[in-house]
């Protein structure tokens, strides 16, 4: 079965459900068992470590989740290539929760210095506080992360590209340095730009995948939630954890993640379409000094790009060279159709500027001028090129 037929197929059972053709909204916490018996069978009462493996398939108890939970958990599992997927109330609680499955006190972790800021912030004061030790890398860093590699190491969290600066990381590569010292050390991806569509993570060396279902899958700018997939033996610890946590999403929220993934594949074909030919158009502005979108063959991850991904999506960065603070705001507050906002993935066009400098403290950023992002959301390209370039004439 191809990728567009999954999305519409997954997670499915008109049967089970009085023929609706999606699986209902189940807004429970309370689930009533026939007999006592039934209700011991289903495991209530017994400590989550006696059991070996994790599973959320027979829903005992609200926290444990609901039809509606399993049915996208398993549509996001079958997209991956297999594993078990976990849900959480945000993209960032999926990074964190990720994180404190693996760690313990006197541990040592190794993360992208172009990863998403809230989850450094999380590493420098959170983790710190618990006695872990975080080391930022360069995301083009190549074989040599395996000179990072200490004896207490056990997790490496990469992100490729990173989301505002564009780096497309060797993962590959990366994975097989760091199992070559350390082999119990895990490999874990926020895979959010990518979405599991044009980036099959676990065929690329990586243990445990992480998205944003905020952004494409949700889609719609009205979804905040988080996804974590990773097969055995990996599963088990997040599976743990997540229990132990007492770690849930709302029943709504499964559902409107759901509508989104149906439609996931017409959407990212547009908006990979659209931001392509939106960068080609900035890349040849006298403004311009630099577009950094991994499909545009300047890029300096392009081959990489090229290697390990099957597309691209609608967020990528462009450097002006105004610096002129005046200007650059003026160009920005006289965009039509470009919405001035956090987060990307939905239907609509977005930008941000933003100075990579004081964020970085592994890689130095090496390029002048102002930096923008852009998300091409699905309106027309000609108006957004239109309205691109009228703010241009009156700002810069
Ligand atoms: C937005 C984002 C997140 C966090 O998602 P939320 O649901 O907003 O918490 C994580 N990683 C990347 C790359 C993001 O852009």
């Amino acid at each position: 079965m191809r990728t567009e037929t999954l999305l519409v197929t997954t997670g499915k059972d008109p049967e089970r459900f009085e023929g609706m053709v999606n699986p209902p909204i189940y807004q429970s916490s309370t689930i009533l068992f026939p007999t006592i018996e039934a209700y011991h069978a289903a495991g209530h009462g017994k400590d989550y470590y006696t059991k070996p493996t994790g599973t959320f398939s027979d829903p005992s108890y609200g926290i444990t989740g609901t039809p509606t939970s399993f049915a996208l958990a398993e549509g996001l599992s079958a997209l991956e290539g297999g594993g078990q997927t976990f849900l959480y109330p945000s993209g960032l609680s999926a990074i964190t929760s990720t994180l404190l499955s693996f760690v313990k006190t006197g541990d040592h972790i190794l993360v992208v210095d172009s990863a998403y800021g809230p989850t450094r912030r999380f590493c420098n004061y959170e983790l710190k506080r618990l006695g872990i030790e975080t080391t930022y890398y360069d995301p083009c860093i190549g074989e040599d992360i395996s000179r990072l590699v200490k004896s207490n190491t056990s997790l490496v969290l990469t992100e490729s590209p990173g989301s505002l600066t564009f780096e497309i990381q060797d993962i590959p590569l990366i994975s097989r340095c760091i199992k070559s010292v350390q082999p119990h050390c895990v490999v874990a991806m926020d895979n959010s730009w990518a979405t599991p569509l044009y980036y099959k993570a676990f065929d690329h060396g990586v243990d445990v995948v992480i998205h944003a279902l905020t952004k494409y899958v949700g889609g719609h700018s009205d979804l905040i939630l988080g996804s974590v997939t990773a097969k055995h033996p990996y599963s088990e610890r997040l599976f743990h954890h997540y229990r132990h946590a007492g770690l849930c999403i709302a029943p709504h929220d499964a559902y409107t993640a759901l509508r989104g993934l149906r439609t996931l594949a017409a959407r990212m074909k547009s908006h990979d379409q659209a931001a392509r030919e939106i960068a080609s158009w900035l890349s040849t502005r006298p403004e311009v000094s630099l577009v950094l979108h991994p499909a545009l063959p300047c890029h300096p991850g392009h081959e990489l790009w090229k290697r390990d991904f099957t597309g691209s999506s609608g967020l990528f960065t462009f450097i002006l060279h105004e610096q002129e603070k005046a200007k650059i705001y003026r160009f920005i507050n006289t965009l039509k159709f470009f919405g001035i906002g956090s987060s990307w993935g939905g239907y609509e066009s977005l930008i941000i500027d933003f100075d990579p400098t004081p964020i970085r403290t592994a890689s130095p950023w090496g390029y002048k001028g102002t930096c923008i992002r852009l998300h091409i959301g699905l309106e027309s390209p000609d108006d957004l090129i239109e309205d691109l370039s009228q703010a241009m004439k009156i700002a810069l």
